[in-house]
């Protein structure tokens, strides 16, 4: 099965899509971490991506799918993606479309997180997360349990992603609303679009996109 997890940033997205990987063998495949890790590694298509990711910008669209079908290409035909963060635009929809097509694959289900735009940016500002096992946490909602040290690896290394910061939300929202919620009539045609609200607890969201998914 594979399936787009589309919603505004700080939706869940990543967190949702982490647990269907736990659960349910399937594999995340994130352009933000993708690039994120190409900025850390100093690649080509880091060194395109730096500027763009810490203005709360679009990559351009040809970077962020070649990344998608090499990623793919990784992968066995029968083990079931999530893709995260991608197609957030009209020529990176039909891009997948073609990335799939032409590996025999096809999308079987969109789950689009409904979620309430103000709660967001409170979300995302206080996000952080371990820097050595990647467990999320958040300065309100989830903060580790002895402070200053990660519940799951006992790490006292957090780290935040510089484009969390509110200025740069306020961005990365426009560019959802200008140009990656357009995307959503194209896969509601194809009537395979479940919404999902992703106001809830983790575990709630969890059951509502299983619910759908019918896992
Ligand atoms: P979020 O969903 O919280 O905004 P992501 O980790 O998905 O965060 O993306 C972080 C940044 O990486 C984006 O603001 C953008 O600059 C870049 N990016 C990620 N995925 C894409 C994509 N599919 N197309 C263009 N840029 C992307």
């Amino acid at each position: 099965m594979d399936i787009i997890l589309l919603g505004p940033p700080g939706a869940g997205k990543g967190t949702q899509a982490g647990r269907l990987e736990d659960e349910h063998g399937m594999i995340q495949l994130s352009t933000g971490d993708m690039l994120r890790a190409a900025v850390k590694a100093g690649t080509e298509v880091g060194l395109k991506a730096k500027a763009l990711m810490e203005a709360g910008e679009l990559v351009p669209d040809e970077v962020v799918s070649g990344i998608i079908g090499e990623r793919l290409d990784e992968l066995g035909p029968e083990q079931g993606v999530i893709f995260d963060g991608y197609p957030r635009t009209a020529a990176q929809a039909t891009a997948l479309d073609e990335i799939l097509s032409a590996r025999g694959r096809s999308l079987d289900h969109v789950i689009e997180l409904v979620v309430d735009e103000d709660a967001l940016v409170a979300r995302i500002t206080g996000r952080f997360t371990c820097g050595k096992c990647g467990e999320g946490y958040h300065d309100t909602f989830k903060q580790p349990a002895k402070e200053g040290i990660c519940d799951v690896c006992g790490s006292s290394e957090f780290k935040r992603r510089p484009d969390d910061t509110e200025e740069t939300v306020r961005t990365r929202m426009q560019e959802y609303r200008g140009k990656t919620a357009p995307i959503l009539p194209i896969y509601e045609t194809r009537g395979i679009v479940r919404k999902v609200d992703g106001m809830g607890s983790m575990a709630q969201v969890n059951d509502e996109i299983e619910a759908a998914l019918a896992l």
